[in-house]
């Protein structure tokens, strides 16, 4: 089926808007037996992986459960179609088993040798090039690996002992408040500035590409977690596990295209508005709505000064991902790393198609930036493009197809992956983490751990399903009696 989301390019069919994936779900399953006044005990808002990990702990522990999402599919800031039988991942992808929310997940459906290795060697163009102020060369991934893992080390070593010692657990933001608020300061420019005299002009393009894109080859550390493994039937497919989990325990409603604008508490009782009018009622509500599209959603009583603030200022990253296929094997091990780029700024080598060509994923900055680019704007895709690869090579390429989902122009999304700005976390944080009445926030955008990441979002989904069980525990104590004709405890 087709989503309304992502867009693609060819040459003889144009650009044409929607995309085929397993993760488009019929619109709506409502418990319509129970009459329009019935109250659920949750209503779950958003079906990324917060919401559907949310969704499936509370169903698969008895929960009447709602779930509302504003697109037609599952996923979220994840998802992948599928074109002439290869899966583009449009959003979130590489997973990977030291991310121990996730790989609970997809070991939990089966899915633990599923796996694709991004850039595998032996192709013709088995090299990486760099592209720094104009200077281009071409160097092996031994030594890209070499120098990204040192500029890379360079940056993070904020404590000149690589945190060893003061920072001792990975996920504890609350460890130390007074480190905590020091490094939070700083934006990546700040410690940009703080090392770039210790780099050399190259040294300085590889981590600014690396800053912008987090990802790229490095021999130890992010990079073999961040932009290694992907999931070969596609994130959507871990989606319909988890969907289908809640489904069959018989305690989930759904409604898809259903954004919701209002949520109202009072006396008790959560009230959601949808964009159509219609409303539905819930004991507790996990929103799992992005940070950026927070201030889009009317709160009564409303949100918290600090947590209107916190959506005010949002994530600051407006990255950009596009897919391009290469006419040929030639590109299947190339990489490429380049500053400041003519709107992309990282393209690499990720697997076959099955006609054999090259499919090679690519990041650029802000498209509002001045070296940013428009996706829908093909020619400057392939200027970008040709801008990585190397000079003598560029031309001759064939442009086969180009795969994008615009993320900074969705109303449901408004950027990409999380990055706070500076003193956010202190400030904010647990702000955003704590819960508005019976209203209780989740996203992989203020996690506890890999904050900004897939893994990220699965732990809040569990922790908050936790949260709205402990509560309802607590409150079916205080008030036993239960009104049969909605469910709700009479008071
Ligand atoms: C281009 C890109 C690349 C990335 N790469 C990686 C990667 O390789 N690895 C990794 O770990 N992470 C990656 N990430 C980050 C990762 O995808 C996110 O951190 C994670 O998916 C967030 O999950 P979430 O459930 O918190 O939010 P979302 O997935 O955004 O889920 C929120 C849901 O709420 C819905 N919603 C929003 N507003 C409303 C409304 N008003 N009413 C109803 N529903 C609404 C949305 O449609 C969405 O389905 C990437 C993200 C992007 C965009």
């Amino acid at each position: 089926m087709y989503t309304t989301d992502g867009a693609t390019w060819t040459q003889s069919a144009g650009l044409r808007k929607g995309l085929p994936t397993i993760g488009v779900v019929e619109p709506a399953k409502l418990n319509t037996d129970a009459g329009d006044d019935y109250v659920y005990d949750a209503i779950v808002i958003g079906a990324g992986y917060a919401g559907l990990t949310a969704t499936r702990d509370l169903t698969t522990q008895g929960k009447k459960t709602l779930l509302l999402e504003g697109r037609d599919r599952l996923g979220g800031r994840t998802w992948h179609a599928t074109i002439n039988g290869f899966n583009y991942e449009m959003g979130g992808t590489w997973v990977h088993w030291h991310m121990p929310h996730i790989y609970r997940e997809i070991s939990l459906y089966g899915l633990q040798d599923d796996w694709i290795v991004t850039q595998i060697p032996g192709s013709k163009e088995d090299y990486t090039t760099l592209t720094s102020y104009g200077e281009q060369r071409n160097i092996s991934h031994a030594e890209e690996a070499d120098i990204v893992g040192r500029v890379w080390r360079l940056f993070c070593n904020v404590d000149g002992d690589d945190l060893r010692h003061t920072w001792k657990y990975a996920f504890g933001t609350d460890q130390s408040p007074d480190l905590m608020a020091e490094w939070d300061k700083l934006s990546c420019q700040d410690r940009l500035d703080q090392v770039k005299r210790r780099l050399s002009v190259e040294d300085l393009a590889v981590l600014e590409a690396v800053v912008l894109q987090m990802g790229s080859h490095t021999p130890t550390g992010l990079n073999d977690i961040a932009l290694h493994t992907r999931l070969r039937s596609g994130q959507s497919k871990l989606h319909r596990c988890m969907f289908e989990h809640a489904v069959s325990t018989g305690n989930l409603s759904y409604s898809f295209q259903t954004p919701v604008v209002r949520i109202e508490d009072a006396n008790g009782i959560v009230t959601v508005v949808a964009r159509d009018g219609t409303s539905y009622r819930a004991k507790s509500v996990i929103a799992t709505v992005p940070l950026n599209v927070l201030s889009s959603i009317e709160f009564s009583p409303p949100l918290p000064q600090e947590k209107q603030a916190a959506a005010a200022e949002g994530s600051v990253n407006k990255c950009n991902k596009l897919h391009v296929d290469l006419n040929g094997p030639d590109w299947l091990s190339w990489g490429s790393l380049g500053a400041p780029g003519k709107g992309l700024i990282a393209l690499f080598g990720d697997g076959l198609t099955a006609a054999d060509n090259s499919h090679l994923v690519g990041f650029g900055p802000d498209p509002n930036t001045e070296r940013g680019m428009q996706l829908d704007d093909i020619e400057a895709i392939k200027v970008a493009v040709k801008d990585l690869l190397p000079k003598d090579k560029a031309e001759e390429v064939v442009f086969n197809r180009i795969v994008y989902h615009d993320w900074n122009a969705d109303e449901f999304a408004k950027g990409t992956w999380c990055y706070l700005p500076p003193n956010f976390i202190t400030k904010y944080l647990s702000a955003l983490q704590r819960p508005h009445g019976n209203v209780i926030f989740a996203s992989g955008d203020f996690s506890d751990g890999w904050r900004g990441w897939i893994d990220g979002a699965v732990q809040a989904g569990m922790q908050t399903a936790k949260q709205v069980i402990d509560l309802q525990s607590k409150q079916q104590k205080v008030l036993p009696k239960v009104n049969a004709a909605n469910g709700v405890n009479g008071a």
